[in-house]
């Protein structure tokens, strides 16, 4: 990768001061290495957005949904060496690696449409006589763009696409883990002839970040990854006094009452923490358990997590890769031995494969305390904690017990009972009798720590949209 940055139109050699030595995490091997971008390479990045700002929202709706279709298009053409490359840098399964490209292309189709449908000036009915108003929608400007590795696909495409639909142009930075995936939005920026400038890709660690991060000449700033980083993003933003949206960590709730099959909410609990091996923001990572259930979900529950296939997803066949990164991998060890030392009873796992790679066993720990580190602290990693309830207020107080509010499922055969503990979850979004399905007109994003403002549907596109009124005296 000697040339992996995309910038007013180019690809450029890397000047920053990183080395990104890009793995094969079932390996634990390097497949590419690169040079991460400098602070001034940012600073021509934001400077090439802004200059193709007055072009790009200027260009007709219809142009930019058609542009947005092709996107689709081409990321359908690529599909197979982009579920191929998602497997080999993210050790994704390839079924997972599929439902994120098929993800990815349906936020691009979506935000097509919704663009070419949405009105850009509304007239407004006001009760005062003598006026008229009408509201218009305007690009928020030049917005940077910064991503975890979990999703590499999925993350860019919720962002890019309603920013681009918007008439916003972008400074995007990939996760030095993951860097190749969003490549392939600059290839098919180029092919298409998208005017240069308006979208650029600058790739490196934390000092690429924050120099996009703080750089003065951005508008808005939307960021997905840890708490810590979001904080600092968020002051940095403070010192201009822009806006930013913020998705953050979770430690979400899977709540199971007693009237459920229990070999149905086997699957939905072993998918809700076991796909992407758990590294996920919205990881059902909490279960809590109807005490008239636990007899029988719990020996269920135990042969699923061993009974599942963890391995190489370019050479097995397999229910579950390793961890994407050694860093992730280090962080989710150190969790199991904390549960060593606090002394949880763990039923599945808690160790790690004698094996090459980043791989971890599926960890099942029941009865965890409220206190354990464990029961309060996101892992992202296959590690689920259980506990036990009896009423529903029980478990909705459980489950809001958090300092993160981000989804929950809730599994239940009363659908009116479901539909009530939903209503009360402290959440962004909560499944119901279902796991982890992300439609891309409904929402996503989280309350209290786990972030500010929604991605995906309406308020997707409004987040990249500044409201403008017009009010005339007739
Ligand atoms: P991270 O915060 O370490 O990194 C995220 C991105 O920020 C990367 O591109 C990284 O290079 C960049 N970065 C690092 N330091 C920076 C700095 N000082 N200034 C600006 N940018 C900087 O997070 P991660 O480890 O890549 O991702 C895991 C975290 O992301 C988890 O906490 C997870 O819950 C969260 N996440 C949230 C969502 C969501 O939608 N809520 C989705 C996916 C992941």
């Amino acid at each position: 990768m000697h040339t992996p940055h995309y910038i007013n139109g180019q690809w450029l050699t890397g000047e920053g001061d990183d080395v990104l030595v890009v793995h094969d995490p079932a390996l634990g091997q390097p497949i590419a290495e690169l040079i991460s971008a400098s602070a001034a390479q940012v600073d021509q990045a934001v400077a090439a957005a802004r200059l193709a700002l007055p072009v790009w929202k200027a260009t007709p709706v219809a142009e930019r949904a058609a542009i947005l279709r092709q996107f689709a298009g081409q990321l359908t053409q690529r599909r197979e060496a982009l579920i191929t490359l998602q497997m080999r840098n993210n050790g994704k399964p390839r079924h997972e690696a599929e439902v994120d490209l098929d993800d990815a292309v349906a936020t691009f189709n979506y935000y097509a449409n919704l663009i070419e449908t949405q009105p850009a000036d509304r007239q407004v009915e006001l009760a005062a006589p003598g006026f008229t108003a009408r509201t218009r929608l305007e690009p928020v400007g030049v917005v940077g763009l910064i991503v975890p590795w979990n999703f590499p696909l999925v993350t860019s495409a919720w962002k890019l696409a309603p920013a681009l639909a918007a008439g916003c142009t972008v400074v995007l930075k990939p996760s030095e883990i993951t860097p190749l995936i969003e490549q392939t939005y600059g290839q098919i920026a180029e092919q298409l002839g998208l005017p240069v400038g308006v979208l650029n890709i600058v790739t490196g660690k934390a000092a690429t970040g924050a120099a996009l991060s703080e750089h003065r000449g951005l508008d808005k700033l939307s960021f997905t990854g840890s708490n810590g980083v979001g904080s600092q993003v968020m002051r940095s933003a403070a010192a201009y006094c822009r806006p930013v949206t913020l998705e953050l960590g979770g430690k979400s709730a899977f709540i199971v009452f007693d009237d459920c099959d229990p070999d149905q909410a086997v699957d939905w609990i072993v998918a809700g923490i076991c796909w992407n091996a758990g590294q996920m923001c919205s990881a059902t990572s909490r279960l809590l358990i109807q005490e008239g259930i636990a007899e029988a979900l719990i020996p269920r529950l135990q042969a699923a997590f061993a009974a599942l296939r963890v391995g190489n997803p370019l050479t097995e066949d397999i229910d579950m890769g390793p961890l994407t990164s050694e860093a992730q991998w280090q962080k989710v060890t150190e969790y199991l031995a904390f549960a060593r030392n606090e002394g949880l009873q763990c039923l599945a796992g808690g160790s790690v494969p004698q094996r090459a790679g980043w791989f971890v066993s599926p960890t099942l720990y029941v009865d965890v305390p409220d206190s354990s580190r464990l029961w309060q602290e996101e892992i992202f990693g296959p590690v689920l904690c259980t506990r036990r309830f009896s009423t529903e207020q029980q478990a909705i107080a459980l489950a809001n017990d958090s300092r993160f509010g981000l989804v929950a499922t809730v599994a239940s055969a009363d659908l009116r009972r479901a539909e009530r503990v939903a209503d009360a979850l402290e959440v962004g979004h909560v499944w119901i009798n279902s796991v982890q399905a992300v439609f891309v007109e409904t929402s996503w994003g989280g309350t209290k720590a786990s972030g500010i403002g929604r991605e995906l549907g309406p308020w997707g596109l409004a987040a990249y949209q500044s409201v403008k009124h017009v009010t005339r005296c007739l």
